[in-house]
């Protein structure tokens, strides 16, 4: 080996053993939209990022009211995170089909002196931002895509209604927070009504699997099992109603 090629290998081993080639590049956050939803610069580009993992309660879409507790999240991820360094984790897919970045937001302890006990550490020199919002009751683990991590989010969310943290407190249940095919479903027995096709001669619960394929043109409701008899129409042998 040539003396310059032996400084160029050494200054090659120099470069690789240097910190800033292995730690990850760190983004700095513009702007906290809402809970789980934050703008950073990313190599260079200004790139919205849903945090995965986590859903927290809506603010933010003018299609529908704020959330209980959506005001909360959205002021604990300002008050971490706003004007802070966060180094981006990715899964297995990088963007959304809105083209936004999915990412598991890491913010080293050094930025976090003001931390609450409930958030999660992600290394000896991080916190686990997302998982923090589940642990701390600011949100819950948001399971309709997959993710690495889900079971160990389940487990927070878990613990944090457990421990009637945040949005869990005063015993909330998942079902009146967030699910709403499920306050939907709860609300249409509480109405107690019956439906009927145009073109078929029986009724059914609402709920009924030959309800649900009735199409809004031919549905027809009826208050009470009585107004659907006198009609002419006779119960559904699979409903019962
Ligand atoms: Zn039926």
């Amino acid at each position: 080996m040539n003396p310059k090629r032996y400084i160029f290998f050494f200054l090659f081993l120099l470069l690789l053993l240097s910190p800033s080639v292995f730690s990850f590049p760190l983004s700095p956050v513009f702007r906290v939209v809402d809970g789980d939803t934050i703008v950073v610069n990313y190599q260079g580009q200004k790139e919205k990022v849903r945090l995965i993992g986590v859903d927290t309660p809506e603010t933010v879409d003018p299609r529908r009211p704020v959330q209980y507790f959506g005001k909360e999240a959205s002021n604990f991820t300002k008050r971490m995170l706003t004007g802070k360094q966060v180094r981006l984790e990715f899964d297995q897919n990088k963007r959304d089909k809105y083209g936004r970045l999915l990412a598991y937001i890491h913010l080293s302890l050094a930025q976090a002196k003001d931390a609450p006990d409930c958030m999660v550490k992600s290394g000896p020199a991080e916190f686990d931002f997302d998982a923090s919002l589940i642990s701390c009751g600011y949100g819950h683990a948001y399971t309709r895509f997959p993710f690495a991590r889900m079971d160990k989010y389940r487990d927070l969310e878990r613990q944090a209604r457990f421990s009637n943290r945040g949005l869990w407190a005063g015993g909330n249940s998942y079902e009146k927070l967030f699910d709403k095919a499920g306050e939907k479903g709860i609300s249409a027995k509480q109405e107690g009504y019956f439906v009927a096709s145009r073109n078929s001669d029986k009724f059914h619960r609402p709920d009924c699997k030959w309800a649900m394929k009735i199409s809004d043109r031919n549905l027809i409701k009826f208050k009470t099992r009585e107004e659907a008899i006198k009609a002419g129409l006779k119960p559904c042998g699979v409903c019962r109603p």
